[in-house]
């Protein structure tokens, strides 16, 4: 037995008896960018016994001024970001079992991994897909974590189900939506500032400290040097459709359309199919082979660039559709290069 959490364990709150609870816990992050790497790096270097990670991405260069686990290598060769972080996080620490997967977060993907999960971790940039978590967590009785960020501005606050007021009952509350990555930039030390944030509601959740756990919904901006902390309690609804008496769980329903989707500061469109499919990339590699473009392959993706286009395949069936935030134009040459 080596020492390599024997500064964690000095750390009376935690000790030998929470460092054991904290390596038999599984903790499940939706999302391998900023928050996303930061949680999962702290975490395994913690010791957290499991860890699932999520995301439908790949590893880009302007990820690298905050995305802590990448480095330029991913970004050449545009590993998936769950396939990057796992080998690095593997490399921190070999303990940890690590569950990495190339996909979306829906209701579909997420709910068959929430089994024996104990903490669920938002590292999302979107509110979709926070509405899904914050209605898984309260069927499956899972705490989870909100975590946002944009230019030097955080939030986080912790969700027990029936104790706090959900995501849901906060919706028209309190000050969450408007933010968006692609007008005003971020700056790393903010993406740090909610994963520590969450990280050590995360760790107070695993080692079952509920009284040290925070009630209040933080959020700072670390340019303008503010910072406040809101009492949120009397928000609880008793008919939220998620956290009520008869809840519904109205983001789990989903219909079996194609969607699409205008990534966040990306000018890139998101496709993905009707019915959960898988591509052959040598297949289709062939295909395309036959157009007028550039294939480039790796064992995850398969690219395609045509004029200003670029055109991603991964191998659940999505597309994502580089130079254009036109859903329409993004859809017309998916059909066409697929067929
Ligand atoms: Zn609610």
């Amino acid at each position: 037995m080596n020492d390599r959490y024997s500064r964690q364990t000095l750390f009376q709150p935690i000790g030998e008896k929470g460092q054991k609870k904290i390596s038999s816990k599984h903790v499940l992050i939706v999302g391998a960018g900023a928050l996303g790497t930061g949680a999962a790096e702290n975490l395994v270097r913690a010791g957290i016994g499991k860890l699932t990670i999520l995301d439908r991405d790949y590893v880009e260069w302007s990820n690298l001024q905050r995305q802590q686990l990448y480095t330029e290598k991913d970004a050449d060769t545009r590993l998936p970001k769950a396939v990057a972080a796992r080998q690095r996080l593997q490399e921190v620490n070999s303990e940890t079992v690590i569950d990495a997967r190339v996909v979306d977060a829906t209701p579909l993907e997420l709910e068959p991994l929430l089994d024996g999960v104990d903490v669920i971790m938002d590292a999302t940039d979107n509110f979709d897909i926070r509405m899904i978590i914050n209605d898984l967590s309260q069927k499956h009785d899972i705490p989870w974590i909100y975590g946002a960020c944009v230019g030097s501005y955080g939030i986080s606050y912790t969700i027990l189900p029936g104790e706090s007021p959900c995501l849901h009952c906060l919706m028209d509350q309190v000050p969450l939506g408007g933010l968006t990555c692609d007008t005003a930039g971020i700056i790393s030390p903010a993406v740090q500032m909610v994963t520590a944030h969450q990280t050590v509601e995360a760790m107070k959740l695993l080692v079952e400290d509920w009284d040290a756990v925070r009630k209040k919904l933080v959020s700072f901006d670390l340019w303008t040097n503010q910072h406040s902390s809101i009492g949120v309690s009397s928000v609880k609804k008793d008919d939220c459709p998620s956290c009520g008496r008869e809840a519904s769980y109205p983001f789990l329903s989903y219909d079996q359309q194609m969607k699409t989707a205008v990534l966040c500061g990306r000018d890139s469109v998101q496709i993905r199919p009707a019915a959960k499919q898988e591509w052959d990339l040598t297949v289709l590699a062939e295909t395309l082979s036959g157009q007028d473009g550039k294939v480039d392959q790796n064992p995850y993706l398969l690219s395609f660039t045509t004029g200003d286009k670029r055109m991603v395949f991964f191998k659940d069936g999505r597309a994502l559709i580089h130079g254009t935030q036109d859903t329409a134009e993004a859809k017309t040459l998916y059909h066409r290069y697929t067929g």
